[in-house]
């Protein structure tokens, strides 16, 4: 175990920022939208991804899904095929050819092999049968995710910034830094895309799920603590976009 970077408490002097309705759910790192119409399973999945450090944002039906991913993007998807109103296998169809490369990991029933094929071939990432476990869930959404961003261990680093996704911790210069869940999600957004800009609404939707109520400024506050504690941080702002790691 690499040893505790001393952090420092807020300096006099520093700007003093406020939260607005203070989020107290707001505190994951990808977001995962849920499409599954089983009121235990799905509450079992949510529940369970959630304590991985994600956003779960859960649907019960094709046609609810469609609309969530109209109104919003997602890191990852978890799609179980036998759903009211319209069919996974439709909806999954419908994202390809909207050209949404969401990952998408497919749920099906252990007697459904012609499902999973056509699920396959219909652009899914991966597959769970039912019954399955849960770690197992979550370590193949770890694994689509990295597989999305291009990274193939589950180790990212960034000059001096380490940051492990399996264990969820972050390094600097070997250093354990102690960070928020939802500054460990911002940290890992802008380190995927070092070097480029960061839109802030991107930055928002790694943090928060539609239920969190946000303060206007609670990205600022999460940002204003990141480069507290890492000093080396090269972030800088990018007035009218985001931010973006130099
Ligand atoms: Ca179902």
């Amino acid at each position: 175990m690499p040893p505790v970077r001393p952090y420092q408490g807020m300096e006099p002097g520093a700007p003093v920022l406020t939260i607005l309705n203070p989020p107290d759910r707001c505190h994951q790192t990808m977001h995962v939208l849920l499409i599954e119409d089983d009121e235990i399973l799905g509450d079992g999945l949510k529940a369970g991804i959630e304590q991985t450090g994600w956003v779960v944002d859960w649907v019960r039906d094709g046609d609810a899904a469609q609309r969530a991913f109209e109104r919003e993007g997602f890191d990852l998807a978890v799609l179980d095929l036998g759903l009211p109103k319209r069919p996974g296998i439709d909806v999954l169809r419908w994202l390809r050819r909207c050209g949404n490369q969401v990952p998408v990991l497919i749920l099906t029933a252990t007697d459904g092999v012609g499902d999973r094929v056509t699920a396959l071939d219909a652009g899914a990432d991966d597959y769970v049968v039912k019954p399955f476990d849960l770690d197992e869930v979550c370590a193949r959404l770890r694994a689509l995710h990295r597989r999305r961003v291009g990274v193939s261990s589950a180790v990212m680093r960034y000059q001096n910034i380490e940051i492990d996704t399996s264990t969820r911790s972050v390094t600097v210069d070997e250093c354990l830094v102690p960070v928020s869940p939802k500054e460990l999600a911002i940290l890992q957004a802008l380190l995927e895309s070092a070097g480029k800009p960061v839109p802030r609404h991107r930055l928002m939707s790694s943090i928060c799920g539609w239920d969190d109520e946000i303060g206007s400024n609670v990205l600022e506050v999460h940002i204003h603590h990141l480069r507290r504690k890492i000093p080396s941080l090269t972030l800088k702002t990018v007035r009218g976009v985001g931010y973006r790691l130099d």
